[in-house]
């Protein structure tokens, strides 16, 4: 006979068995060796076969996953919009009647107080849901502006100084003035400034908040440095992950969602700059950012590190 049938054997879980149909040499003896040979050259072919599946599977895992991450982030900026015009219809007469309604019975006052704090919680919330799922879908327009940074940034710090002196810590804002303006945008920097100082005061029970920003080469540098509690090393290259939270960390208060890091990387990278975290567990930890410098003429047309200078904000 000059034919032989190999059964390919399914190999893992995606492999099919199937049959290999050799014609045979008609000079050669079938003997041991040549049927090692055709066993081998069948389970090559059965291997690759095998790949190819996984590969394809892969791939449309991928694709599914893909597909999942776009109606989440999707979902999440409907959701954000929608949250966001009843809570501000909310807010403003709440606003209204603790301006105007002094005279109130106080235990009416303070939980009026509570509804307006909480629903400026909710808020904020909404509102960086909503930057994020912007930022996701790429819809994220910065608006460069050339900005004196050491005085945006020293004054952005200092709307904490009341709120952090009275919790007995001290509170050093040293912001270096800068030889040229920095290209950024505004209300991000805003929102990075105000979430590292913000997390620096909230898990910082004794000692000091320290605001610094300075000149580093062809960067500018934010460092934020607290004597806190301290992140714990193996938490550390998670800090920036969304949603990440330090299990039982001794935080001035409970609230947090984990957002806030997060957002601060996004922010931070659509200037084209980078994060990092430095801590020592219950000696403190130290945020820094960095953005390069960009001169307005010749830079500004010229996107660093993926960075768009596009200049329309919805
Ligand atoms: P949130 O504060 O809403 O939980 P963040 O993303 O701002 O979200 O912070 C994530 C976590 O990182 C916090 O829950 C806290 O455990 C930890 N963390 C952030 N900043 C500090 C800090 N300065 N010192 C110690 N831990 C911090």
């Amino acid at each position: 006979s000059d034919l032989a049938l190999i059964p390919m054997h399914a190999s893992g879980t995606s492999g099919r068995a199937g049959v290999l149909v050799v014609g045979l040499n008609p000079y050669r003896l079938l003997d041991e060796g040549y049927r090692n040979f055709l066993s081998l050259v069948s389970g090559q072919i059965s291997a690759s076969i095998a790949n190819g599946q996984a590969y394809d599977e892969e791939r449309k895992r991928a694709e599914a996953l893909a597909e999942i991450d776009r109606a989440k982030i999707q979902f999440f900026s409907n959701v954000s919009h929608e949250f966001r015009t009843p809570l501000t219809l909310m807010l403003g007469p709440v606003e209204g009647i603790l301006r105007t309604g002094r005279d109130l019975p106080p235990d009416v006052l303070r939980q009026l107080e509570a509804v307006h704090r909480n629903s400026l919680r909710l808020l904020k919330l909404v509102n960086s849901l909503l930057d994020f799922s912007k930022i996701e879908a790429g819809r994220m327009e910065a608006s460069f502006e050339p900005t004196n940074l050491s005085d945006l940034t020293g004054e952005i710090a200092g709307v904490f100084r009341a709120a952090i002196e009275k919790a007995n810590l001290a509170f050093t804002v040293r912001c270096l003035p800068l030889a040229d303006p920095v290209l950024v945008d505004r209300d991000m920097w805003e929102k990075i400034v105000l979430n590292l100082v913000s997390n620096a005061f909230k898990f910082t029970h004794e000692g000091v908040v320290e605001v610094e920003l300075r000149p580093a080469g062809e960067s500018v540098e934010l460092v934020v440095a607290d004597t806190g509690i301290g992140i714990p090393p193996e938490e550390l290259p998670k800090m920036f992950n969304r949603f990440h939270r330090v299990q039982d960390s001794r935080g001035r208060t409970h609230e947090g969602t984990g957002i806030g890091l997060a957002l601060v990387q996004e922010l931070v990278k659509l200037h084209g700059g980078t994060i990092r975290v430095e801590s020592v567990l219950n000696a403190g930890s130290r945020f820094t950012v960095s953005i390069p410098l960009m001169r307005e003429e010749a830079d500004a047309r010229r996107p660093r590190n993926g960075a768009r200078r596009t200049h329309r904000r919805s």
